[in-house]
């Protein structure tokens, strides 16, 4: 239940590409990940210039990979994960792991291929991190992901955004103290995606973790801080989060593909660390599918579950890739009434806060084909009655149109469903009659047309 494992069943699939000439963590290994992003195999890099250890990427770019990572169809997916959301149970705490073949203490930076990922990205970026820390009276755990600027061989800039971590932060710093923290790095897909879980501060996202691998999930107490972190892990940076260092942090290109904005973050001294033997450094492309995928799905979830309350049937969410996996969702439903549509979009917005645009569709269109999509706004939809409009309301920072200091923006849904007050049989689509024997034409023609 490790990255190693899963890398391992990866590679019998044939779904790994070896790149086996020597490339730069400058710019270079970035490239051939945006190259091989779309539905793309796993990456291995197998010479890095200037570094003794490998690199992977694109450990979970595709649905299917992290479908099969958590041992279901696609198709039950978001069940999968519902279940583990609300069963969470503790994993085992061992007394020795993998990560701790080699503890180190004084780690330097630069010693690792940590990748520049973008033209004017400020420095390396650790984007493939968790990180877990406990509140001061250690009543509660928390793991989160941040993206984390190299400053210099022992300090981070982390990106903290008002959520737990920042919370945890806030609670030691009213007690001067500085945060414990573990920076795991190199992990199975469901410890990621159990990281990005919507789960209520209190509940441990390890826990998630422990659930989504059938309580064969272990972690280890960290060698040099007060924090754990799974005992699988390839590597582990023990840190403290500094309650009274700030840095500007930034520029870096985030899930949107626009270099987000220069803020004064907070700073995490490495005081030591722990990793496997020959580790691997696990990279993620910001803005890349697998980008969209792990920030997306909890929210493509909680928007699939809030649309079920409102209408009698969901059929599928997708928050689209050219929507930044973010800020664009599209749903099918099946209404049994006008208006039904609406509903289901003030219930989008409801779900997912950072989201700016939402259509709404029949279940007759494929959600994730943006074709169909267009082709329902284009045959269904009809913009003085079918769309709604909220000015002023709270979405991402992360989008450049926005305002991105106070986070306001203009949302928009388009309910692109067909009108249940006029006959069916003028929006449906028209098909025509197959036969065996154009079935067979079509087949031979295609043997010659390529
Ligand atoms: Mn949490």
């Amino acid at each position: 239940m490790s990255l190693r494992s899963f890398l391992e069943e990866k590679e019998t699939l044939n779904q790994t590409l070896h790149v086996t000439a020597p490339v730069s963590p400058r710019f270079e290994i970035s490239a051939i990940m945006k190259h091989f992003d779309q539905n793309g195999p796993v990456l291995f890099f197998e010479k890095i210039k200037g570094y003794k250890n490998r690199v992977v990427a694109n450990v979970c770019g595709t649905r299917e990979r992290l479908s099969t990572a958590l041992g279901v169809k696609p198709e039950s997916l978001y069940q999968r994960l519902i279940e583990a959301w609300k069963n969470p149970s503790k994993p085992n705490i061992a007394k020795n792991g993998a990560v701790k073949e080699n503890i180190v203490e004084k780690p330097k930076l630069s010693k690792l291929p940590i990748l520049t990922h973008f033209e004017k990205d400020a420095a390396p970026y650790v984007t493939s991190a968790i990180i877990h820390a406990k509140s001061p009276n250690k009543g509660v755990d928390n793991v989160s992901v941040h993206r984390l600027e190299v400053l210099d061989d022992k300090h981070f800039a982390i990106r903290l955004v008002p959520r737990h971590l920042f919370k945890l932060w806030t609670m030691t710093k009213e007690e001067g103290k500085d945060l414990d923290v573990a920076i795991s790095i190199g992990l199975h897909p469901a410890v990621l995606v159990a990281a990005t879980s919507p789960v209520p501060f209190g509940v441990c996202e390890f826990d998630v973790a422990n659930a989504l691998l059938k309580n064969k999930f272990s972690l280890v107490k960290c060698a040099h801080v007060d924090a754990v972190a799974p005992a699988e892990a390839e590597i582990v940076f023990e840190g403290h989060l500094c309650v009274n260092k700030e840095v500007v942090e930034g520029p870096l290109v985030d899930i949107t593909g626009t270099y987000d904005v220069k803020r004064n973050q907070p700073v995490i001294e490495v005081v030591g660390m722990m990793h496997r033997d020959d580790y691997i450094y696990q990279a993620l492309l910001p803005s890349g599918n697998e980008h969209k995928l792990l920030m997306g799905l909890p929210h493509e979830i909680k928007i699939w579950e809030a649309v079920a309350n409102v209408v009698p049937k969901v059929g599928a969410v997708n928050l689209t890739s050219g929507g930044c996996g973010w800020l664009h969702a599209v749903v099918s439903i099946e209404k049994q009434k006008d208006g039904d549509a609406k509903n289901a979009l003030t219930a989008i917005f409801g779900a997912h806060p950072s989201l700016k645009h939402a259509i709404v569709v029949d279940m007759d269109i494929d959600v994730y084909n943006m074709e169909e999509v267009e082709w329902a706004i284009a045959t269904r939809f009809q913009a003085n009655e079918d769309l709604i409009l909220i000015q002023n309301a709270r979405g991402s920072t992360l989008d450049p149109s926005a305002d991105q200091e106070t986070g306001l923006t203009t949302k928009l849904g388009i309910d692109a469903t067909k009108p249940i007050s006029k006959p069916k049989e003028k929006f449906a689509r028209a098909r025509i009659p197959f036969s065996r024997n154009a079935e067979k034409v079509i087949k031979n023609l295609h043997a010659v047309w390529k």
